[in-house]
């Protein structure tokens, strides 16, 4: 069954799948987006569970493509909730028209290179295909779930439910006793929410994990107006920052400072909240020595905090830089270790065995449970592009291009896999910044990008193998520069059995990033092949 030619498929209906549309669709392009969800929103549509909101500011977590856009919308707090963030994509997708080019539940499941006709042949799971000259990949670096392989799930008698699959019309938890496995960001989350609607909560605990304040609190209309009477200088800076919003990252050195002017530093940080603390001294990410004054900070917080010194003991991280894991940004979550309806099950000291028809069975109790959460994580970052059949130039499997690894070129494109674009893509700073900004970048990177291709009349564009090998190594190096190579994180793979161990953003920050990207365009789109239909030009520097 064909479905019909455009000129762009998108996949993916998230913050990046939109914006894509609205760009490519101004361009006079025909577009399809194709979404596997009931919805749009990606991330905001997939995560309701209890206690999901975000952990940039909402100020800086959204669209700045249209001041407009930007002036009209107001957020209730510093760090808005799923269900405003929903709402917040859908008033987009309605104030630009976007509805009429999305498909919903369409799942696409493989993107073949025709290269007689430098067109992508798409097929989704209900055996409708498409054709189009571009492919846009906006399929999420954190949308495909790490599913619980424990042994006996299948015969639990209560219900059990994956964070990133929350039914639409919610759960009911209270009364009821809940153990959620996982305490990374969404974990630290859902359980903060749910230890208030349980009857008792249990924690299953195997990595802790350093988290801060959000310092969340309601947006006041006087700071909002604020905000917006002067965003385009807050957006500048966010473009040119670090990890793409508009906090200044300190000039001095941790180890170079005094005990007393790092505690006081950290203390600042620590009050404005959220990740804020990091931007307390140049050197958190680089020298081991720094990184652990912060990394203590964190830890005497924790023991301020938590009553019972053995909980307390358990909660605090140690053996990894703080950072190097994906920080978590909290709201009262030390804290609930201090109800009497919340335990803390350490299973590291006593790992899971199995999930027995009555709860969890670790290596010493069992644990007898109504309800199960899963905040077991996602195969990120490769996991949704590697989940699609995608197959390139004489028919090359991009699952057996990156079988050892990742490799793009600035993380937008691959070589061999001629006018393919992934948004955020491994190899750029994607999950290590404010992503609707990151996102915006490479959207509007891609726009123009096909704008240069058809108004010179080229067919296609495409990675050379040196360019993206060059840059394969520079990813590896700037990691290497950081504490970041060493550690273990779903960064590099490592909490995926079998995934290959490489580190996957770009930690040479966004600002440094952007200007990368726009003197790779500037010269011609330098380090691709363009093509005409007549001849083949390598843009050279
Ligand atoms: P997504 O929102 O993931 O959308 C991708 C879409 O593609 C999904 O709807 C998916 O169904 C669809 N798709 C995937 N594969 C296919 C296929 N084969 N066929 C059809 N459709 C497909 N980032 C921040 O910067 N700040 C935050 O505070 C923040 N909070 C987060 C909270 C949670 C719970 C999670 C999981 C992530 C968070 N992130 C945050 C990262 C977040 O993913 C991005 O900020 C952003 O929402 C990503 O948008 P996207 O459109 O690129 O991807
Ligand atoms: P995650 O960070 O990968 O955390 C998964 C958790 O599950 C970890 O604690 C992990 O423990 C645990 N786990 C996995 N398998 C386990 C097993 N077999 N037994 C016991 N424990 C197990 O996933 P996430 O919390 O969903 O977050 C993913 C990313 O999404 C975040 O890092 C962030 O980028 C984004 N996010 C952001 C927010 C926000 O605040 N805005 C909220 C949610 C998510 P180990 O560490 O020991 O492996």
């Amino acid at each position: 069954m064909s479905e019909g030619r455009y000129d762009a498929i998108i996949v993916g209906a998230g913050f990046s799948g939109l914006y894509a549309l609205h760009r490519l669709r101004g361009l006079g392009l025909s577009v399809r987006v194709l979404e596997a969800g009931g919805g749009i929103g990606g991330t905001w549509y997939w995560n309701r569970y209890p206690g999901a909101r975000c952990d940039i500011e909402s100020v800086d977590y959204s669209y700045s493509f249209d001041d407009e856009l930007q002036q009209e919308w107001t957020w209730s707090e510093r760090y808005p909730a799923q269900p405003e963030l929903q709402r917040y994509l859908e008033h987009v997708a309605d104030r630009f028209d976007l509805r009429r080019d999305i498909q919903l539940d369409t799942h696409v499941t493989q993107a073949r290179y025709d290269e007689v006709a430098s067109r992508w042949l798409i097929d989704t799971q209900d055996g409708t295909s498409f054709s189009a000259c571009y492919c846009v990949m906006a399929t999420g670096m954190l949308s495909v779930l790490k599913r619980p392989d424990f042994p006996g799930l299948d015969d639990f008698e209560g219900e059990w439910f994956h964070t990133a699959r929350w039914p639409q019309d919610g759960a009911d938890l209270a009364g009821k006793r809940v153990g959620i496995v996982g305490t990374g960001s969404t974990g630290i989350q859902a359980a903060t929410t749910i230890a208030e609607q349980a009857e008792h909560l249990f924690v299953f605990q195997r990595t802790p994990n350093y988290s801060l304040p959000a310092q969340n609190r309601p947006l006041p209309g006087e700071e909002a107006e604020a905000i917006k009477s002067n965003y385009g200088e807050r957006r500048r800076q966010a473009r040119e920052s670090f990890i793409g919003v508009p906090s200044q990252l300190a000039e001095a050195a941790a180890v170079e400072a005094t005990e007393q002017e790092r505690a006081q530093a950290f203390e600042t940080r620590w009050q404005q909240g959220g990740l804020n603390l990091m931007s307390a001294f140049n050197d958190l990410l680089t020298n081991a020595e720094a990184n652990e004054h912060a990394a203590e900070f964190v830890r005497s917080k924790i023991r301020a905090t938590v009553k019972d010194a053995a909980v307390a003991e358990r909660l605090q991280p140690r053996g990894y830089a703080i950072g190097t894991k994906r920080l978590c940004v909290d709201t009262g979550y030390f804290e609930i270790f201090n109800r009497d309806n919340v335990s803390l099950v350490d299973v590291r000291e006593a790992p899971i065995k199995a999930i027995t028809p009555r709860g969890v069975r670790t290596a010493d109790t069992e644990y007898e449970l109504d309800v199960l959460v899963f905040a077991t994580g996602f195969d990120a970052m490769t996991g949704a592009l590697l989940s699609i059949d995608v197959r390139g130039r004489g028919g090359e499997s991009l699952r057996a291009k990156w079988a050892a690894g990742q490799r793009t070129y600035l993380g937008l494109a691959t070589a061999g896999f001629p006018n393919l674009f992934i948004v955020t893509g491994p190899g750029s700073p994607s999950v290590l910044s404010n992503m609707v900004l990151s996102i915006e970048q490479h959207v509007e990177w891609i726009a123009d990008c096909v704008a240069h291709l058809r108004a010179g009349g080229m067919t296609s564009i495409e990675a050379t193998q040196e360019a993206e090998d060059s840059w394969v190594a520079h990813v590896a190096q700037v990691a290497d520069y950081t504490l970041h190579g060493a550690a273990n994180s779903w960064y590099n793979g490592a909490n995926i059995p079998g995934k290959p161990r490489v580190y996957m953003p770009y930690i040479g920050g966004v600002g440094e990033y952007r200007k990368i990207c726009d003197g790779v365009a500037a010269r011609g789109y330098e380090g691709f092949l363009l093509e005409t239909t007549r001849e083949t030009t390598e843009a050279a520097a």
